[in-house]
């Protein structure tokens, strides 16, 4: 069942002082203006780059928005485009990536300077609509049928920013005066890269807690594995495929795919080598996982294979993350595991295999006793939605932010590992509305009544 805003009120009154009550009801009563900025959100099409270099599409014209909605509730705005520069010499980035036409937000609410500093952040990028022939209605013009509001964008994520932007827009409106300032910021960048976020902890955003409002279904997340993405490229020798082949040292050919066996099968062992790790193990992560892709590249049936390139996607936990929280040590030991496979086969000693890596994006926890954890699992009880804290199965920009000192959890509306990246992707109005009321218990909360 889905709670109304009137259950939620009739059922939890009991835990909110008279202020709060306020609050969650002044959300209630304005949810219509909630729903029209999440229509307005996703009417600006930001769908992400899949190449660096792809043009920018309406980011500045929706940031441009939002900051003037933020300036207008009483916010101190910051929008800049981040030089590439900023965020050079990270793991995480691809070298020289731009921002022209992708500028990054921060919008500060002060508090009267005594009490604890809290983030809400949101990433204003979209996956593609492809394809988009198979939406029910227009993509970027979001519309509500039946309690839920379909768009690209509605759950993951600006369902998620709207609820936070209209929360800090209700505490301003009450005048509610906290202790501690409360920040607003939205990135670019998230689907593609994590440059956004990166550029904006280089800019120096950063509080005591954050809150990264992707589409969590209510549970708090505390914690993501990082990504690491070599590809390695296994060379034979190509012959005549009809032909019987000499010794390879005495010239003849030599299969690819027989030697890229040799290397899949080194990480599959070390694979199951890191499941026996317990050390390793976050409670509620998956295990560290390697999936394997194969490319092959340019060959005919007629020659045997020349050569083979494997592509994994490796996640890997917090416990296996680096002192600094990169990858640098699974990097070491997966490039370790394939060079002793190698030695082992005396083709491949003599022509071993190239190792290359994409970026990567760092693995990082927020401990279960954070104070913006309890605050934000009973702020979301205290409408309705009782939640745990847990894993994400996915990555988020709450990683780039704790890496960067502002120790951040992810939580917000709509079930993001159901229906984030779909065909009629869609959030419930009752969750935007649940989630607003939420992060705004939760900011007064932990940044105190001034
Ligand atoms: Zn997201």
């Amino acid at each position: 069942m889905a709670l109304t805003p009137a259950h939620v009120s009739e059922a939890h009154s009991r835990d909110l002082t008279e202020n709060e009550r306020h609050i969650v009801d002044e959300i209630a009563r304005r949810r219509d203006e909630l729903v029209a900025l999440t229509i307005d959100l996703i009417g600006f099409d930001t769908t992400a780059r899949e190449h660096d270099d792809d043009p920018p599409r309406d980011e500045s014209a929706l940031q441009k928005y939002l900051a003037a909605r933020l300036r207008a509730a009483g916010a101190e705005t910051d929008l800049w485009e981040p030089a590439p520069e900023d965020i050079a010499g990270s793991p995480m980035t691809p070298t020289g990536l731009r921002f022209d036409g992708r500028p990054q937000l921060v919008a500060r609410f002060p508090g009267a300077g005594s009490g604890r500093s809290l983030l809400f952040n949101g990433h204003i990028d979209v996956v593609t609509v492809e394809p988009r022939e198979r939406w029910t209605s227009d993509p970027f013009r979001a519309e509500v049928r039946a309690g839920k509001l379909y768009g690209r964008g509605a759950c993951d994520m600006k369902g998620g920013i709207a609820s936070m932007v209209f929360a800090a827009e209700i505490l301003a409106s009450l005048g509610v005066r906290r202790a501690g300032d409360l920040i607003v910021c939205t990135v670019t960048d998230e689907e593609s890269t994590g440059a956004g976020a990166l550029a904006a902890v280089a800019h120096g955003v950063r509080a005591d807690a954050g809150i990264v409002t992707e589409s969590t279904d209510f549970e708090v997340k505390i914690a993501c594995r990082g990504s690491l993405i070599p590809t390695i490229t296994v060379l034979g020798r190509p012959g005549h495929a009809g032909c019987p082949q000499p010794h390879w040292r005495a010239g003849g050919a030599v299969n690819a795919i027989d030697k890229a066996s040799v290397v899949a099968n080194a990480l599959r062992r070390l694979e199951s080598d890191w499941r026996q790790r317990t050390e390793h193990h976050h409670p509620s992560l998956w295990l560290g996982l390697m999936v394997r892709f194969l490319i092959w590249v340019g060959e005919c049936i007629s020659s045997t294979p020349p050569s083979r390139r494997l592509v994994y996607h490796i996640a890997y936990p917090p416990g296996q993350a680096d002192a600094d929280g990169w990858g640098r040590h699974v990097r070491e030991e997966v490039a370790d595991w394939v060079m002793r496979a190698t030695q082992a086969d005396p083709w491949l000693a003599e022509t071993p295999p190239i190792i290359e890596w994409a970026p990567e994006v760092p693995a990082a926890a927020v401990a279960p006793d954070e104070p913006i954890v309890p605050i934000m699992l009973a702020a979301s009880a205290d409408v309705g939605r009782p939640g745990r804290a847990w894993g994400m199965d996915g990555w988020y920009d709450g990683a780039t932010f704790t890496l960067g000192g502002t120790p951040s959890i992810a939580f917000g509306p709509g079930n993001g590992s159901k229906v984030a990246h779909i065909v009629d992707e869609y959030t419930s109005v009752d969750d935007l509305v649940a989630a607003a009321q939420a992060l705004a218990l939760a900011a007064v909360r932990f940044c105190g009544e001034a």
